[in-house]
């Protein structure tokens, strides 16, 4: 895919969401009091753009990347890109609570979930197209827990079995993206031709919206996956990025960037050089 057709991909989606510093108090994350570096953006922007030669880090890799027992990464987050938007995604009776009082917060275990969620699929994924069936067994069984659906029983005997079930696995993929997908509509747009007169003109044209940060992010994913988009994590044991692998040419690549690449064998160096320093010093 060329840069500019992802770029159209980006201007598809008429999405306006607020981004503004946030407080942790007693594990809600809160809207910070002074309201400066309040601001509306189009998560779907930042999506597919090239930082140099490479595509930059999806949005929904970013948020399955935080650990989520990271409370300040959390709240970093949130003050980056704005809530998930849970109070839209209702099945969670928790969740609400944020109506009742108020929508400008969210609680960190309701957060911590959708994390564990994201990471388990895009894991799961990975190990379904490497073949490591401890890991597909392992994020299965997260996903079983954490998500319920009509079919319980179904999945409830997969649970127990030794066997890994790659298909089985891939649906479970296909009903947690489709379920946060039904935040995500089209829509169509009328524009009124400014001469008013009848002639030949696009009046209406269609744009999709996103009903939540979180249905946006799973977007991007659904992209993603129908657009055979595969990553990687960068080796750097201090950066954890995930890059775009899709090309052939960049399959063979361990680092997010030339900087990563630079940085990790300066310290494998440095690492070898105390090791043989040490081995002398015995
Ligand atoms: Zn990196």
């Amino acid at each position: 895919m060329q840069a500019g057709q992802i770029k159209a991909i980006g201007a598809a989606f008429d999405m306006e969401w607020n981004a503004s510093p946030c407080i942790i108090e007693d594990k809600i994350i809160t809207l910070a009091s002074d309201f400066t570096g309040h601001k509306k953006y189009n998560p779907y922007d930042g999506y597919g753009v090239y930082d140099g030669s490479r595509r930059k880090q999806p949005l929904y890799l970013k948020f399955a990347s935080i650990d989520k027992n990271d409370h300040e990464a959390m709240r970093q987050f949130v003050s980056d890109f704005g809530f998930l938007g849970l109070i839209t995604h209702m099945d969670n009776p928790s969740k609400q609570a944020h109506e009742y009082y108020s929508k400008v917060f969210e609680f960190i275990p309701d957060i911590q979930k959708e994390i564990h969620i994201m990471r388990s699929l895009v894991e799961m994924k990975k190990a379904i197209d490497e073949g490591i069936d401890p890991v597909v067994k392992s994020c299965l069984n997260v996903l079983m827990d954490e998500t319920q659906d009509d079919t319980n029983i179904f999945w409830m005997q997969e649970k127990t079995s030794d066997k890994v079930n790659y298909a089985l696995a891939a649906l479970k993929i296909q009903q947690v993206i489709n379920k946060y997908l039904k935040y995500t509509t089209p829509k169509i747009k009328y524009s009124v031709n400014k001469h008013l007169v009848h002639k030949t003109g696009d009046y209406f044209s269609g744009t999709w919206e996103s009903k939540s940060l979180l249905s946006a992010m799973y977007t991007m994913f659904y992209l993603d996956l129908t657009l055979g988009k595969f990553y990687k994590v960068c080796e750097n044991r201090n950066c954890g990025n995930w890059f775009d692998v899709s090309s052939n040419e960049d399959k063979k690549q361990n680092f997010c960037s030339p900087e990563c690449a630079s940085r990790e064998r300066q310290r494998r160096y440095r690492e070898e050089f105390k090791k043989k320093k040490d081995k002398k010093g015995e």
